[in-house]
């Protein structure tokens, strides 16, 4: 019963969130970083319980899994069972990579690893069966992993022909030989998604050490959104590493920075053909803008938390398992909204059931207008103020509400600000000065 009121309460809210702004909105799921662990079992011996805590004692298991394991199967499906009982219709869905578990490189192979995907693939064809879905690679869709490579290989191979029955021939062809495609969105005039291996620009891949445009990426990226722009279209870039500084820690990208800069300067360029951004492997719920030379606001970033609950031994906190629903105005797929689900694994566990929840719509918790890279802008600065009201909610949902009683102090809050608002070296590094660094020592 008291799934069904939560579920009915969830459905209420986005069915007034739509009807408020009196037109049919479009809408689109996003899901990432599964990392499924097969190992995964209740056992007594906790040091036994999933391989992905690497010997450590699983700290309280249940049958939605643990914060030191990765995704027991039956978390995924119970995220994929809410998805498809929400009630919402969604003309697609992203899913931005990293299926596999966080576990030592000689514990998986090239075999594993596609078996992998291929479950994760099989399982979301089988809930959702006529559903477009538009994949990309993360650096754990690889063995080794982050090895991702410049030239066609057994898994670039492998997922091309898994995803068949999503992309067509041209995506697929590119796909073989880069790990990378674009496609234009049925039933979405004018919309293209652009799915790029950022893979290749991972600090730890070192295929790509020393070159410039690792699998031609850049120059086919170029040439993509260029033909969008004289074709009229919007497009919507997803990707696994995303763009910009890590919110966590101070002065690092996520990919190298040399690749970073020039996304930055590309997605400057071509920021009138770009609708909006989507990425995963932090694990964490953040949002980026992407301002232009003059400091206007011209993007808007979205990092979305994993559905996997894992996090290392030695760190203090993790993220529960999430999974959102974005909204776009479909005449010019502007975004208008987002709405963030998700699971509180400890209630989960406890009652042997999951009740996937709304955690908040990013409109009505800050206060936004919109999705629009000015409205953004706003509220990283409302944010930017002392004790701000605004940045405690942003801070709690950074971890999908999986510690509320974290304090992020004033360095913390500066990285995290900085983090929002300078994705290139300069601004970044501008932006600290102004917000910890003391003026005049
Ligand atoms: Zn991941
Ligand atoms: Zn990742």
């Amino acid at each position: 019963m008291a799934r069904g009121g939560a579920l009915l309460g969830c459905l209420l809210l986005g069915l007034s969130l739509a009807l408020a702004r009196g037109a049919p909105t479009g809408q689109f799921w996003h899901v990432t970083d599964l990392h499924l662990d097969p190992t995964y079992h209740i056992t007594a011996d906790r040091t036994k319980v999933c391989s992905s805590s690497k010997g450590a004692s699983a700290s309280d298991p249940g049958p939605f899994g643990d914060v030191l394991c990765d995704a027991p199967y039956r978390l995924i499906v119970s995220a994929f069972d809410f998805i498809k009982n929400s009630g919402q219709e969604a003309s697609f869905m992203i899913w931005t990579g990293d299926s596999p578990p966080h576990v030592p490189v000689p514990e998986l192979s090239t075999d594993t690893v596609i078996k992998v995907i291929t479950n994760m693939t099989v399982t979301i064809r089988s809930f959702f069966p006529s559903l477009q879905v538009f994949p990309t690679l993360g650096n754990h869709d690889y063995w080794p992993q982050d090895q991702l490579p410049t030239a066609t290989s057994q898994v670039y191979d492998a997922v091309a022909n898994l995803w068949k029955a999503w992309l067509e021939e041209d995506a697929l062809s590119t796909l073989r030989k880069g790990g990378f495609y674009s496609q234009k969105v049925p039933h979405n005039p004018n919309l293209r998604i652009v799915s790029l291996n950022t893979n290749l620009y991972y600090g730890p891949n070192v295929v790509t050490l020393n070159e410039t445009d690792p699998a031609n990426q850049f120059e086919w990226l170029e040439h993509t959104l260029n033909s969008s722009q004289q074709n009229k279209e919007k497009v919507y870039i997803i990707a696994h590493v995303p763009l910009g500084y890590l919110p966590f820690s101070s002065g690092i990208t996520a990919m190298r920075q040399y690749y970073n800069e020039r996304l930055v300067e590309l997605f400057r360029r071509y920021s009138g053909v770009i609708a909006g951004q989507f990425y995963g492997h932090t694990h964490r719920d953040s949002i980026m803008v992407l301002s232009d030379g003059a400091g206007r606001p011209v993007s808007s970033l979205f990092v979305s938390p994993a559905v996997t609950p894992v996090r290392n031994v030695f760190a203090k906190e993790t993220n529960n398992p999430g999974v959102r629903l974005f909204q776009y105005e479909p005449r010019d797929y502007t975004l208008l909204d987002m709405a963030q689900y998700y699971l509180n694994l400890t209630d989960a566990n406890l009652k042997g059931e999951s009740e996937w929840k709304l955690e908040y719509v990013l409109t009505q918790t800050y206060g936004v207008a919109d999705l629009q890279p000015h409205s953004l802008y706003g509220l990283v600065k409302q944010m930017a103020v002392l004790d701000s009201k605004q940045f405690i909610k942003y801070y709690k949902y950074f971890f999908v509400s999986y510690d509320s009683s974290i304090v992020c102090d004033k360095k913390c809050k500066a990285l995290q600000i900085c983090a929002i608002m300078s994705l290139d070296h300069v601004s970044y590094t501008d932006c600290l000065k102004k917000y910890y660094v003391k003026r005049g020592r």
